[in-house]
């Protein structure tokens, strides 16, 4: 399965919320369904807003359903990560440090004088280009957590540049 389309959008499953949160940091508008979902087998949003479903879940949907669902096989969060890059592109769009991990929005700039007045001087001092969530009022930086997650992302591009799609099996590496 090879998707292509301009700037892919999502709908994690509840229990791929840390793979949600990692394409949310990549810039993607990604979804997680809530943990007690009343009907977290058969989601409608992805077929409303044209989003990729991303589940580990091996209940077969509806045709229609079925051909926009991505259904990963790791547990790993690398692995998850690469299983969804390696099928759904990625590098084009990706856009790092645009999007609230949290609450899914877009990310605002805010002007030094503004973040030096929210920020303790050791974190203004060290760093540059703030921005914040207009949603939950988050402030973002490229400390360690950015650093971490850029490297992460940079590995799974890595791989997929030199691994190609078939020298990757997940089942045999799980077992
Ligand atoms: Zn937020």
């Amino acid at each position: 399965m090879k998707f292509t389309k301009q700037i892919p959008k999502f709908l994690a499953a509840s229990h791929l919320g840390s793979l949600g949160r990692q394409l949310r940091f990549a810039g993607f508008d990604c979804l997680i369904m809530e943990e007690n979902s009343t009907n977290p087998d058969s989601p409608t949003l992805p077929l409303e807003e044209g989003r990729y479903f991303l589940t580990r879940s091996c209940r077969s949907f509806p045709k229609k359903l079925e051909k926009q669902t991505l259904r990963l096989r790791s547990t790993n969060l690398e692995e998850q990560m690469l299983e969804t890059a390696m099928n759904i592109e990625l590098r084009e769009t990706f856009a790092p440090y645009t999007r609230c991990t949290l609450c899914n929005i877009p990310l605002k700039k805010i002007s030094p004088d503004e973040a030096k007045s929210l920020l303790p001087d050791r974190i203004f001092f060290t760093h540059s280009d703030f921005r914040r969530c207009p949603t939950c009022q988050r402030i973002y930086w490229k400390g360690d957590h950015y650093n971490r997650m850029m490297k992460r992302w940079k590995y799974i591009f890595e791989e997929i540049s030199k691994g190609g799609e078939n020298q990757l099996d997940f089942s045999e590496k799980a077992r």
